[in-house]
């Protein structure tokens, strides 16, 4: 008997002809996700993914790391066996054998169909020898323990708990994206939404650095270490702001600054994300959530760019988000204090429903494309390595 991790696909089972391609992905972002751990192999096998273990092979860190997996629906801690009936019978003897219980029942699939017992059969059988053996009830409903019977090929695979993976798709299926990450609550979570779609997300940051603290940068390299637990590397352009909001300040309406701001910020990580042959941009952006987010605002705002601006959190409020943002394990991190580079020289007043034509005469007064080539010249690149609670960022 050997013990396994058996992995289940997510929506990969639902792909006809390019199934393999997925496949192949998901098998070569678990190689490297679980690059520094010790175990036996990764296999496919039979429309499944089987990682073998090693004896010293720390079971606890490999499930930490699989749980947010993309493309996994769920995984578990198997016994494998030969596909036989007395095999399996003696597996499943040890097993609930284990520890005390009082109800149970037995779930059954059978993915080769030459198995000579078909899948109620094998419940009948196994659940009268657990019967005997334990003297526990049988009980289909609300059970206190389920044995699960998988016989995939020449193997059967025994185990008591399913652990949900990530959902979506596997990590670098769906192109790239470039997300305009501001280090609050609703950027990392539309960065991570697109990463479950398959999206390999690299991000934009801009600051006011002198005039603000560098905390701001400190906070995103910390999402961002959280977010590379999904896609392993999250590369990030830190690019200064302040000069260009001075010139803002001193040249357009007050009541226009922040949307004057958020179309340089655009324009700045588009071209930011076609040198990154990024398809789309993503932001934060949920409608009516402040002045900058209504209709007329983020319409003015898009304008600028010719890349698509996909906007995943657009319809959530902000409860569904702060909910999310806590599950994938950035809202401590966001809502640390830091001096955002908007939050220097706000109006008291912000225009709510601007003109295209409105907003295009205030920005007559500068001159953009200088503006935005000396951002673009002074930004920083960096790489962020993934921090799991077993592993601190860098050992990946
Ligand atoms: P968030 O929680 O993501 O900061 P927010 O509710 O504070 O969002 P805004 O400050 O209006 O909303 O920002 C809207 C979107 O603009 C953000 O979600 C993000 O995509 C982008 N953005 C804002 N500030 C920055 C920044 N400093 N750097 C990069 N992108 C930013
Ligand atoms: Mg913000």
């Amino acid at each position: 008997m050997k013990k396994v991790i058996l992995i289940h696909y997510h929506e990969i089972s639902l792909k006809r002809n390019n199934r393999n391609w997925f496949e192949s992905r998901l098998h070569r972002h678990v190689r490297a996700l679980l690059s520094d751990i010790p175990h036996a192999g990764i296999e496919r096998s039979s429309g499944r993914m089987l990682i073998r273990l090693q004896p010293q092979s720390p079971v606890a860190q490999i499930t930490e790391r699989l749980r947010g997996t993309f493309g996994i629906a769920n995984f578990a801690v198997a016994r494998e066996v030969p596909a036989d009936i007395q095999a399996i019978r003696s597996a499943v003897s040890e097993l609930a054998m284990e520890r005390p219980f009082g109800s149970f029942r037995i779930s059954a699939r059978r993915g080769t169909k030459n198995f000579p017992m078909n899948s109620q059969q094998i419940n009948e059988d196994l659940g009268r020898l657990v019967q005997d053996l334990t003297g526990a009830a049988v009980r289909l409903e609300a059970s206190e323990f389920v044995i699960h019977v998988e016989i995939a090929g020449a193997s059967c695979y025994l185990y008591l708990e399913k652990i949900p993976g990530g959902g979506g798709l596997p990590a670098g299926t769906g192109g790239s994206v470039t997300c305009l990450m501001s280090g609050g609550i609703d950027s990392p979570v539309a960065a991570y939404r697109m990463m479950r779609r398959g999206c390999r997300v690299h991000f934009v940051h801009f600051h006011s650095f002198p005039h603000t603290t560098l905390e701001s940068q400190e906070k995103v390299r910390r999402i961002l270490a959280v977010l590379a637990r999904y896609q392993l590397r999250c590369k990030v352009h830190f690019v200064p702001f302040a000069d260009l909001q001075r010139e803002i300040v001193a040249y357009a309406p007050p009541p226009l600054r922040i949307l004057l701001y958020r179309r340089f910020m655009l324009r700045i990580a588009e071209a930011l994300a076609l040198k990154e042959k990024s398809l789309g941009l993503v932001t934060g952006d949920s409608l009516g959530q402040v002045a900058s987010q209504t209709l007329e605002n983020l319409r003015v705002t898009s304008a600028v760019a010719a890349l698509p601006v996909f906007r995943p959190l657009i319809g959530s409020d902000k409860e569904e988000i702060v909910q999310s943002a806590r599950a994938i394990g950035t809202y401590e991190i966001s809502i640390l204090p830091d001096e955002d580079c908007c939050t220097m020289f706000v109006p008291k007043h912000p225009e709510i429903m601007a003109r295209t034509d409105q907003v295009e005469k205030a920005e007559s007064a500068l001159d953009v494309t200088r503006l935005v080539h000396s951002c673009l010249d002074a930004a920083v690149k960096e790489t962020i390595r993934p921090g799991f609670a077993s592993a601190p960022p860098g050992s990946l």
